[in-house]
């Protein structure tokens, strides 16, 4: 039978099937054969041990469309990224961050303000002029007022995504009104999990509707950019690249560099100064930062 690997603690993955179940099953002999650790968010065959108790065994990982290491999960096609437009006045730097980090995977990103219902226009305005046209998608929601969440709903149709933000933003507030069934494993699994309380947070698919998963990621607190060369970091700010065919220099970063296509077009005020400044900010992190 197939499933997906939505839930993983102590050697026990806990795969979502076809039919709508969830069976507890371990991987034996999957990392001799296939030389790989199961992910949530995997694709596999398992072998029915008892359909009563719903247990069985991970016979096969289906070939993975892409791996992320932060959050920990498999085929994934998006992430959505929530702030709230205001209260808490959204921390650009943070959002830059993810979406530098998701960029740096090849994970596209859907970016959600939340709590229109407190913000201003210009605000509004500025938050999709400086996001839309870089090229992302942009989404205005009120969860309080039940807007812009059909939306969200088309968005992670059929689709496996990664949620994410910042906490106070109303992340929990569209989950639970998108996905009312977020604890999609009644009974059955959610007494398994129970055992596993004890341990930190694990990352967990939740089934919203047929094929359409999401996983909740805990808090921001983990993201940050390491592994990265300062010098690597403009190929993650997407809006850069039409105008660095106008740099002299082959491999400009566009901080200090002659005749720098992308500063002429901050000029022309054809990308935003907001995130030209993060970049700045975070080059300078990355220059800084201690080597080990
Ligand atoms: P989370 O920490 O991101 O999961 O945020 P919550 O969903 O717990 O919401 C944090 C607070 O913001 C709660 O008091 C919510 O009632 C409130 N909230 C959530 N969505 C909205 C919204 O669209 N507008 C307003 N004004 N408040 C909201
Ligand atoms: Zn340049």
């Amino acid at each position: 039978m197939q499933g997906k690997i939505v839930k993983g603690i102590a050697g026990f993955y806990y795969i979502h099937t076809q039919d709508d179940a969830v069976y507890e099953c371990k991987a034996k002999g999957i990392f001799r054969n296939q030389k790989i650790k199961p992910l949530v968010g995997d694709n596999v065959e398992i072998a029915v041990l008892d359909r009563e108790k719903k247990i069985g065994n991970i016979e096969v990982i289906l070939p993975r469309k892409n791996e992320l290491i932060r959050p920990a999960v498999s085929n994934v096609d998006q992430a959505l990224v929530i702030f709230a437009a205001a209260k808490p006045e959204p921390n650009l730097n943070l959002l830059d961050r993810f979406l530098i980090t998701m960029e740096k995977q090849n994970v596209e990103t859907v970016v959600c303000f939340n709590k229109t219902d407190v913000a201003s226009e210009a605000v509004k305005e500025h938050l999709l002029k400086t996001y839309g046209s870089c090229g992302y998608k942009v989404i205005f929601t009120s969860a309080l007022f039940d807007k812009g969440l059909d939306c969200i709903r088309a968005i992670l149709k059929d689709k496996t995504t990664v949620v994410a933000g910042p906490s106070g933003v109303g992340k929990s507030s569209i989950i639970n009104l998108i996905a009312p069934c977020a604890n999609m494993e009644t009974g059955v699994i959610s007494e398994k999990i129970e055992r596993g309380k004890h341990t930190t947070r694990h990352s967990q698919l939740f089934c919203i509707e047929k094929n359409t998963y999401i996983m909740d990621t805990p808090g921001f607190s983990s993201l940050y950019i390491d592994k990265m060369e300062k010098e690597e970091l403009k190929d993650y700010f997407i809006e850069f690249q039409p105008f660095e065919e106008e740099c002299r220099f082959t491999g400009c970063v566009h901080i200090n560099e002659p005749d720098c296509g992308v500063k002429e077009a901050l000029q022309k005020d054809r990308i935003s100064r907001d995130r030209y400044e993060n970049y700045l900010l975070l080059y300078e992190e990355l220059k800084n930062r201690k080597k080990y």
